[in-house]
């Protein structure tokens, strides 16, 4: 290639523009099921802060008192095990899910997905159909289409800051959070989350839509490495649609060579991502199953079956319908070990939980000091989290040796997510140590309740032994 011809190629020239997609909101069986999952899914996430449990916030991460409470239950830092457990599951699930039932999650629980439908549903209840919408951009600016738009976008933004206020109510009192928001008083942290997600959502479920599943998701990316043969795909019947072709209802279409897609592209105009999935499975395909939809509308309207376009597997497409489905294979075998594994550990785990915690701090500055009576001292302090829902009174104790004191409090009362630090005294008498270095230590329990009980290892140090 030459200079010039170099120089030539503009970035423009690079790179394509993508057309606007229009989808067509399509009515059937999985539209219905998605609408469903759609104001499921929208339900909790707006309803859930504002839940109250015993007269607080029942779903709370209170970052600056480093508490996520859930339902009555406060977790700690000290908690994180669960979390990580947590996040074991969810990305086992999603593995298994995947390897299963292919981009579901993608189609119907995707939070881009779950917010564009919304959007979509603003934007055709404003601007009307998908007809109706591509003539209006096509056209000049006049009032009709001003006041649309600019109705369009009001009430984008209104749904977008509101989605935005209650994500950050998951992480400051919502209810106090709504107070100052109306009276434009939130700290700058607050106004900062509030306006970011707000202003994600606007942009990625109102503008960006589909290039956000094309171009920015990860999990698009390499989902594909968890599919087998077996995976649940959508795929289009070409033995049965080709040729495709246009034809008159009730016409002998067989004679003329014609399959059964009459060419419509009515797939094509409802699909989010703008693909036509007669030609083969695509990346781009999320799932959502609005082309088997409108294609099973349009076979009922000719008086064919419907299904040309459906969920199946490439087992079962290229052996068409000899081999089935294998649910249990090696990868799913794998994957539902693992999962069941975690969720087990984590059952037993939180079952088992106990709301406290006990530290224990040597005085590093002091090693021991010996009084008279041939008895050795050494400080520590005892720090005590009370992680349960109620004050609570403790009883702190010292083992590890047959005769060991422990000078100061030793009954106390912790208010619920209290610290306690507690300085203390040990003392043992010095001919019961052999060795500079002895093990000892200390337990707390809960009065009156068996179960919260706590210990931490401690080392008490003596004089070198000759
Ligand atoms: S909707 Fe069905 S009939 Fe129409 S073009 Fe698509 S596959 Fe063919
Ligand atoms: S091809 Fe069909 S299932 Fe895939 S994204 Fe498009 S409409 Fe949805």
């Amino acid at each position: 290639m030459t200079n010039k011809e170099t120089n030539d190629i503009s970035y423009r020239d690079l790179y394509v523009s993508p057309d606007k997609i229009y989808p067509r909101q399509v009515n059937g069986h999985f539209a219905r099921l998605r609408i469903l999952t759609v104001l499921l899914l929208l339900g909790c996430y707006y309803v859930t802060p504002w839940l109250l449990w015993n007269g607080d916030q029942a779903v709370l991460f209170d970052l600056p008192a480093r508490q996520f409470r859930y339902f009555g239950v406060t977790f700690w830092p000290q908690d994180f095990i669960y979390l990580t457990l947590l996040l074991i599951i969810a990305a086992v699930g999603l593995f298994l899910f995947t390897t299963i039932a292919g981009r579901l999650w993608c189609g119907y629980a995707c939070p881009q997905t779950v917010w564009t439908e919304t959007f979509l549903w603003i934007e055709e209840f404003v601007e009307g159909n998908r007809n109706k919408r591509i003539k209006m951009d096509k056209g000049p600016w006049n009032f009709n289409k001003l006041t649309r738009k600019s109705t369009k976008h009001f009430l984008w933004v209104s749904y977008a800051l509101f989605t935005g206020y209650t994500f950050v109510g998951y992480f400051s009192p919502i209810r106090e959070l709504g107070l100052n928001l109306l009276q434009f008083n939130l700290g700058p942290w607050e106004w900062f989350w509030v306006l970011f997600y707000s202003l994600a959502t606007y942009g990625n479920a109102g503008w960006l839509r589909e290039q956000v599943c094309l171009h920015m998701c990860p999990y698009a990316r390499f989902q594909s490495s968890m599919f087998d043969k077996d995976t649940l795909i959508i795929s289009y019947d070409d033995n049965r649609g080709e040729s495709r072709g246009k034809r008159k209802k009730n016409s002998d279409y067989q004679l003329k060579g014609l399959g059964d897609c009459i060419d419509c592209n009515q797939c094509v105009h409802v699909c989010p991502t703008g693909i036509d999935i007669r030609d083969g499975l695509q990346y781009e395909c999320i799932a959502c199953a609005a082309c088997i939809d409108v294609c099973d509308n349009v076979m009922e309207k000719m008086g064919y079956d419907k299904g040309l376009i459906k969920y199946t597997t490439e087992v079962e497409e290229k052996t068409l319908g000899n081999e089935k489905t294998l649910f249990f294979r090696p990868r799913t075998i794998i994957y539902t070990s693992i999962f069941l594994v975690v969720v087990v550990a984590f059952f037993y785990l939180i079952s088992n939980r106990i709301p406290l915690d006990i530290n224990v701090l040597r005085d590093r500055n002091n090693l021991y000091t010996e009084s008279f009576s041939g008895e050795i001292e050494n400080t520590y302090t005892v720090k005590i989290l009370n992680m349960s829902q109620k004050k609570q009174t403790y009883v702190l104790r010292v083992e590890g040796f047959n005769t060991i004191k422990l000078e100061g409090e030793s009954e106390f009362e912790i208010e619920s997510g209290e610290i306690l630090m507690l300085p203390v005294r040990i003392k043992i008498p010095g001919e019961q140590l052999t060795r500079r270095s002895n093990d000892i230590q200390f337990t707390i329990q809960a009065s009156g309740e068996e179960a919260y009980k706590a210990a931490s290892a401690a080392k008490f140090l003596g004089p070198k032994k000759k």
